[in-house]
């Protein structure tokens, strides 16, 4: 049905101010907006894919080609678009890699299923198919394509880090900065009450540093504060830390702007003055009378409060960055204490506020005067000190390490992984085109297209590499059908596990060559497309609720 602009619903007696489009029109408009988003992110999949340049109102420039990062800055407006930007978002916060991926798959299913609903076939028939076959896909993944990491050892995790980067800014150092995540990532290796081992990405802090090449970058056990002490008088090196973490000011107090006090005896201004130093003085006792001895505080430390810090022999470091302070008392197991008072009105500082350390000591490290808590308590920390030119660089490096951490994180915590270059989508496409022929019902139909729909993967791969990838694809099928056709323990088996080398544009054993990706990430990948997929499938009807404007 054409736009229309609705007045009254006669039959529901609704008011339906703005404008309606149903059927075939709002599944076209929302297949075509969804080609839009991924024809935008098309371009930069895989390690030879391109860059983009987005450039916002004020004129800041970001350079990335990271898929979550791309849509997060353009503008979208069509909510079928949005829901893809959401799905990539959410990609990114759950697995944190495969973001150009699961966009391109989820607007490939889409376009293909709307082919479907055009030939006739329901939707809810369509969405049935793609549910069975996106099952049927991440039982043989886990089957037939994982491999355990305990095989494959330490050489995996590396392995998996460097796949990660080699699509992003990092590609050309990989050999350097894949075994500097995995070390980060190992050393906040922390058990929960369950038993279960767990790997928090967050305990991972980078910090960025401009000047030198990137190579120059470092790791350091335990979390890096990008400061130094108050005052050269302090000790620089506390074993057994009790940590305070402060979000106020230790600064002479000052009366509030539009207080108004009428003094008519110069002594008792003086009074108040003192008084005012006295405050401060008076908090800084109570929290070294808790047996703190090193203050941490996001805001300033005034030099008239420093002495009584020295005198009692602990450190104290000012103006820390809020979001570090919040981590360090996660690791610590320390509160973050915004103002003394309690409810009372008393200002009073609890011991069970600390948090424990093996040491802070402040380190020159590489030019770098940084302080590092060492032996957090609750959780271990890591470091990662990243060098870069300039703060583009810098940003895109911090981002394609995240992705890797986040990568090491998912393979550390589910064991097992894929081979990549598009061998995973090749393998489940050939055994779902098989599968297909199996069914008598009409799901075979949806289930056939979801085959060819998870071939956009390699076929853009090799695209990108500038590779001609009819052919490439056509090969990297023969091998996966050969593979397939003979049994388990036949040695032509392992052809399963070929993909693409998108340098030399040949076929390859991905996983001996070691471009691997976990396992986890691919089944959340498959799911989250199917979900964005069918759920801009299922809608049959889009109208624009305005005002009542009489
Ligand atoms: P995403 O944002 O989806 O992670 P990327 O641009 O990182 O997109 O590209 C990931 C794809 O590139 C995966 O399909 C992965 O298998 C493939 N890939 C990564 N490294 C290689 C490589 N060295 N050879 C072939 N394919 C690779």
């Amino acid at each position: 049905m054409a736009a229309s602009m609705y007045q009254r619903d006669p039959r529901a007696g609704l008011f339906l101010g703005g404008s309606r489009v149903s059927g075939a029109e709002v599944r076209d408009q929302n297949v075509q907006a969804a080609q839009t988003v991924s024809n935008i992110l098309k371009s930069s999949l895989g390690p030879v894919g391109l860059d983009k340049m987005l450039v916002d109102n004020v004129g800041d420039v970001t350079i990335t080609n990271d898929g979550a990062t791309i849509l997060s800055l353009i503008e979208v407006s069509h909510p079928a678009a949005r829901i893809l930007v959401s799905l990539a978002t959410q990609q990114d916060k759950e697995v944190g890699d495969g973001t150009t991926s699961v966009v391109l798959l989820a607007s490939e299913l889409l376009r293909r299923a709307n082919e479907l609903v055009r030939n006739k076939i329901h939707p809810t028939t369509v969405i049935a198919g793609y549910r069975l076959a996106c099952k049927e896909a991440c039982r043989f993944m886990a089957d037939q394509l994982s491999t355990k990491v305990d095989k494959l050892g330490r050489d995996a995790l590396v392995n998996v880090a460097k796949t990660s980067m080699s699509s992003k800014i990092l590609a050309a150092d990989d050999d350097f900065f894949a075994p500097l995540a995995v070390d980060a990532m190992l050393a906040v290796k922390t058990v929960n009450p369950r038993g279960e081992k767990k790997y928090p990405v967050k305990a991972v802090n980078v910090l960025k540093a401009h000047g030198k090449s990137a190579r120059e970058s470092f790791m350091v056990k335990g979390y890096a504060l990008n400061c130094t002490v108050a005052s050269q008088a302090m000790k620089t090196r506390i074993p057994n830390a009790k940590i305070a973490c402060l979000d106020m000011n230790l600064a002479k107090q000052r009366m509030h702007l539009g207080v108004h006090i009428t003094i008519d005896d110069p002594e008792q201004l003086e009074a108040i003055r003192a008084r005012e130093s006295e405050i401060t003085l008076e908090r800084v006792r109570k929290i070294l009378a808790t047996g703190a001895n090193v203050i941490l505080t996001t805001k300033g430390i005034d030099d008239l409060v420093l002495k009584e810090f020295v005198e009692a022999g602990a450190m104290a470091v000012r103006r820390c960055r809020k979001e570090d302070l919040r981590r360090i008392a996660r690791a610590t197991g320390a509160t973050l204490v915004s103002s003394l008072a309690n409810l009372d009105g008393e200002e009073t500082f609890e011991a069970s506020s600390l948090g424990f350390a093996e040491e802070v000591v402040q380190e020159r490290i590489s030019d770098d005067e940084l302080i590092l808590v060492r032996g957090t308590k609750v959780v271990s920390s890591s470091s990662i000190i990243l060098r870069g030119a300039n703060d583009y660089m810098l940003d895109e490096m911090e981002r394609a390490l995240h992705d890797a951490l986040s990568i090491i994180k998912r393979t550390l915590e589910s064991g097992s992984v894929v081979p990549g270059g598009g061998a995973v989508e090749t393998a489940l496409s050939i055994y779902l085109e098989n599968y297909a022929t199996t069914l008598g019902s009409r799901e075979q139909l949806a289930i056939a297209e979801f085959a060819s729909a998870l071939l956009v993967i390699p076929k853009t791969l090799a695209l990108n590499a500038a590779k001609d990838s009819t052919d490439l694809v056509a090969k990297l099928r023969a091998y996966h059908n050969a593979a397939q056709s003979v049994s388990p323990e036949d040695p032509k088996r392992g052809l399963i596990f070929y993909g693409l080398d998108l340098l030399n544009g040949e076929v390859i054993d991905n996983r001996a060559a070691g471009v691997l990706e976990p396992t986890m990430s691919k089944i959340k990948s498959l799911k989250a497309a199917l979900e964005a997929a069918t759920s801009l499938l299922r809608i049959d009807d889009s109208i624009t609720v305005t005002p009542d404007q009489k």
